[in-house]
């Protein structure tokens, strides 16, 4: 099409280019970085991927620092003479400015943008109206959505669109806790041909990484302000890392991921995930390559409820995620169904000043949060998520710092997974019931609780651990709405039945905003 390819930070692989000799734009601005606190990791992540992506394309790449699109459009020299196209953006406010620019309502000029649809997703917009098309909005279930997903890309489909192994979700094979007395996945799963699962693969940091941090030491001498802990990069930023990253994985933790999805340990925070989801936001991982790879991993004796597992969240959870965003409107973000509007307190916002936490899940977790810029599903939802939706924090402020503090955080991805599934904002469009939980739960699926100066079991006093009574709490604060429904009316008629009911509530009442 002869026109140079315009690629946002998140258009990073060589699916968001047609023309393999054609000429590619990257516009890197930080302006950014002076609106809002961002986690020095994610900084440092989307920069040196920019970089790298630029690097990869040598004498092909117009590379533009500025301090915003219009700027950085202009400084490239765009205009209806010479102009770009690009693939439509992630997030609402970006889809708006581009075809503003496409208008010409902005920037350089009517005829200087062109529209091409989004890429990096499992799905179109078009697959997915033709799905939700005639079902009710309560029928939107992820469950649903996945299995044409895995039909219409013939993943782990067999015969006339039959599931391998007669099931299309192995689900309830893979809720185990974590082995019992192990520190750490690796010490205590054997995975074919009966080796230690080893660390996951780290990628080696170069010249370009070390450049960006210094950029970012600038940034900061000049008073832009990061938060959390820089260290040694996690994430694949190229093609080529993202592809070495895969395999690895593939290779030796698949087969442990199914089981273990949702255990934690203190002592290992990766436990057997994929760490991909910066890389594939990043766009330099394809999802459908990635489900394909993993479904061929059964043929080399990875077990089958863990490769399922693992093509559910890929193509089924992500793609739905992606298209709720879209499908639920621009309003999807404000939406509070359940009026929480608690700012979140400090302790809890400032990854820095999380010292203070004594409740071991939560204080390992915000640790992990300002150390890596990441943790893992079950973390996010059952001990962050949770912690959140029982103390009613504003799921707007809550949505942005978890934007603002994980590596793979992004507005498409945050506004369904934060404000839909863990705040229940939605009213019940991602998941039929809130999901808030006491102890017993991340007892269960955790090693946290033994050393914890609080006792799951306990709800009033010393030794209460805090996540049981704000469970509680929560209850009793939203009877009404759980009392009607019927997946939830138990927890109220449960809550009735306490005998120290009154003194619980006074307990969290009193607690207010204090770290626990
Ligand atoms: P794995 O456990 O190995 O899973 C494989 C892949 O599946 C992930 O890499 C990801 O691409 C995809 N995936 C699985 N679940 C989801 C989901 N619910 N939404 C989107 N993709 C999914 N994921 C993000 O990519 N960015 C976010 O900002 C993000 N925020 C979250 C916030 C909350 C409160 C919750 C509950 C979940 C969030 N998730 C987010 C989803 C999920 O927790 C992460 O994708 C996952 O933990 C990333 O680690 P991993 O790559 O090792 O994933
Ligand atoms: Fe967390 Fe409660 Fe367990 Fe302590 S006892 S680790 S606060 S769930």
């Amino acid at each position: 099409e002869g026109t140079v390819r315009w690629c946002f930070a998140d258009q990073l692989g060589p699916s968001f280019v047609d023309d393999p000799d054609g000429q590619v734009l990257l516009l890197e601005t930080t302006s950014v970085f002076r609106r809002r606190v961002f986690h020095r990791r994610k900084a440092h992540l989307v920069l040196s991927a920019l970089r790298h992506r630029a690097a990869e394309l040598g004498d092909r790449v117009r590379y533009v620092k500025a301090g915003g699109y219009v700027d950085g459009l202009a400084a490239a020299g765009v205009s209806p003479e010479d102009p770009v196209s690009v693939c439509d953006p992630t997030s609402w406010a970006a889809r708006r400015f581009v075809r503003r620019l496409v208008s010409g309502e902005v920037g350089p000029g009517a005829g200087s943008v062109r529209l091409v649809a989004a890429r990096g997703y499992a799905s179109s917009h078009a697959d997915f109206a033709a799905w939700a098309t005639g079902r009710e909005q309560r029928r939107l279930l992820q469950d649903d959505w996945y299995r044409t997903q895995r039909v219409r890309h013939g993943i782990l489909v067999e015969g006339d669109g039959q599931p391998v192994g007669g099931r299309w979700s192995f689900d309830e094979e893979n809720r185990e806790s974590p082995p019992r007395g192990a520190t750490t996945l690796s010490d205590a799963v054997m995975s074919a041909p009966m080796t230690p699962m080893p660390e996951p693969w780290w990628p080696e940091e170069d010249d370009i990484d070390a450049g960006v941090r210094e950029d970012l030491d600038h940034m900061e001498r000049e008073g832009v302000r990061f938060v959390g802990e820089d260290g040694p990069r996690r994430f694949a930023v190229t093609a080529a890392e993202a592809t070495t990253a895969l395999a690895h994985f593939l290779e030796h933790r698949l087969d442990a991921f199914g089981p273990y999805e949702d255990a934690m340990l203190a002592g290992d925070r990766w436990m057997a995930h994929s760490l991909l989801s910066a890389s594939i936001n990043l766009g330099v991982l394809d999802p459908v390559d990635v489900a394909r790879a993993a479904a061929d991993r059964v043929q080399h004796g990875a077990r089958l409820a863990s490769v399922e597992g693992f093509v559910r969240q890929v193509i089924g959870w992500r793609d739905y995620v992606w298209q709720l965003y879209w499908h639920q409107g621009e309003g999807y973000r404000e939406r509070d169904a359940l009026q929480a509007g608690r700012p979140l307190p400090a302790w809890f916002a400032d990854l820095d000043a999380d010292r203070t936490v004594t409740a071991r899940c939560l204080s390992d977790v915000l640790g992990s949060v300002r150390e890596e810029g990441w943790a893992h599903h079950i973390p996010r939802l059952m001990v962050l998520g949770n912690w959140g939706l029982q103390h009613g924090y504003d799921p707007q402020a809550l949505t942005d710092w978890f934007h603002r503090s994980f590596v793979d955080g992004y507005e498409w991805v945050m506004v369904p997974n934060v404000v839909g599934m863990s705040q229940h904002a939605d009213g019940g469009v991602m998941a039929t019931k809130p999901y808030a939980s006491g102890g017993a739960y991340i007892d269960r699926m955790s090693d946290y609780c033994k050393p914890c100066r609080y006792d799951p079991k306990v709800r009033v006093g010393e030794t209460a651990c805090p996540f049981t009574a704000g469970y509680w709490a929560f209850v009793a604060r939203h009877a009404d709405l759980l009392g009607s429904n019927p997946r939830t009316s138990r927890a109220v008629a449960g809550l009735r039945r306490l005998g120290d009911r009154e003194a619980l509530l006074r307990q969290e009442l009193d607690r207010g905003d204090a770290a626990p």
